[in-house]
């Protein structure tokens, strides 16, 4: 086994800026991957302007400024923008050495009711990402909201066609994502070990809801590796609020609105409590916030600096007393999610 985390593993020529008074950003082990990703990964949906139109050149320039500044791990799909995420980020990958990132892209969704998880699509829509993001091969392949295609042909078809991929070096792991937990549980149990190395879940490991925490233990015993996403809740846990599209119901988005408006009068920031709050658990390899902006990237950077103790918390004393307000709003709404995909899946 690898040892546990620690910080003196961090290496110090990702440092940037910040160089002269911090360390880089910690990087955890994946599981049983082999890959070391930091705990702060660059969640590449914004970059398709999922959120809001965005500016391709300050795009790219974000990933630019998260390398150097020490995040290493990428995450994207054809899905986001419909294939606008992958083409900005392929855009910024150019210019980046391969070696020095974790890349992730999926195969399966290809737009909001679009699902193919056919062993010809899935193959042929590797290719097409590897040309969209300028690259030779993909660190982590992912099966991309499973929740709305058959699971059982995710077990027989999809994940026997990415297996051949592996064995051809074009992918190196392969991961499974979606909303409902037992999605995971139900896919994995029914697959030969080694074949699923990691899952994404999203929106449920952040202050709202941490549901996520019941098959951590699970999933350590399977030697499988945690990608938690959306720990601001798909932007539910931002001083500006979430997109029109948000899926959460109506008493969940109020108290987040309630808890953003506390933060405010109190003059901090919700979206950095809820990024330190998800870090410090060890048990999560890493953490994907959705990021479009070089001032997004720094502000997320040293919030996880200050998270994993790297460097001294600024107003330590008044986030803890923040944070305990917070989270009493959100308790009403601690855990409650919304159905996606198939019925029989949730
Ligand atoms: P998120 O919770 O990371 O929220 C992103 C939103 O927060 C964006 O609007 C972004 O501009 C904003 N934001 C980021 N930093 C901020 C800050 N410091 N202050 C205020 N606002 C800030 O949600 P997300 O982008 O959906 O999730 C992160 C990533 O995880 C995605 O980009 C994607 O890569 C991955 N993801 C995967 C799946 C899946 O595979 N099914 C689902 C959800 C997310």
């Amino acid at each position: 086994r690898r040892p546990a985390y620690s910080p003196l593993r961090t290496p110090a020529k990702h440092c940037h800026k910040y160089r002269s008074r911090l360390m880089a950003i910690p990087r955890r082990p994946l599981g049983t991957t082999g890959l070391e990703v930091s705990v702060l990964g660059f969640g590449a949906s914004p970059l398709g302007s999922v959120f809001q139109e965005i500016d391709e050149d300050e795009g790219v320039a974000s990933v630019h400024e998260a390398v150097k500044l020490g995040v290493n791990f990428f995450d994207t799909s054809p899905f986001y923008g419909i294939t606008r995420s992958e083409k900005v980020l392929g855009r910024a990958l150019k210019d980046i050495p391969r070696e020095k990132i974790v890349l992730s892209t999926k195969v399966g969704r290809y737009g909001q009711e679009e699902f193919d998880f056919s062993a010809e699509k899935v193959t042929a829509s590797v290719t097409e990402s590897l040309q969209r993001l300028n690259v030779e091969y993909i660190d982590i392949i992912q099966c991309h909201d499973i929740e709305f295609g058959d699971l059982d042909q995710v077990v027989k078809e999809t994940l026997p066609a990415l297996m051949k991929l592996k064995e051809k070096g074009v992918v190196r792991h392969i991961g499974i994502t979606g909303l409902p937990l037992k999605i995971f549980k139900y896919v994995i149990d029914k697959v030969p070990a080694g074949t699923v190395d990691v899952v994404l879940s999203y929106c449920h490991y952040s202050l709202n809801d941490q549901s996520i925490a019941d098959i951590l233990p699970y999933l350590k015993e399977h030697n499988i590796g945690v990608i938690n996403a959306s720990p601001l809740s798909m932007g539910l846990l931002t001083p500006q609020g979430p997109p029109a599209w948000h899926p959460a119901p109506e008493e969940v988005q109020k108290a987040a609105r309630e808890a953003a408006q506390l933060c405010e009068s109190e003059g901090v920031n919700l979206a950095k409590l809820a990024i330190m709050d998800s870090m410090r658990n060890p048990e999560i390899a890493t953490h994907l916030v959705g990021m479009c902006t070089r001032e997004q990237v720094a502000m997320n950077v040293h919030t996880a600096l200050q998270a994993l103790g790297v460097e001294t918390e600024e107003n330590g004393a008044k986030n803890a007393e923040v944070l305990e307000k917070v989270k009493e709003i959100l308790k009403p709404v601690k855990n409650v999610t919304w159905p996606s995909g198939k019925p029989e899946n949730n």
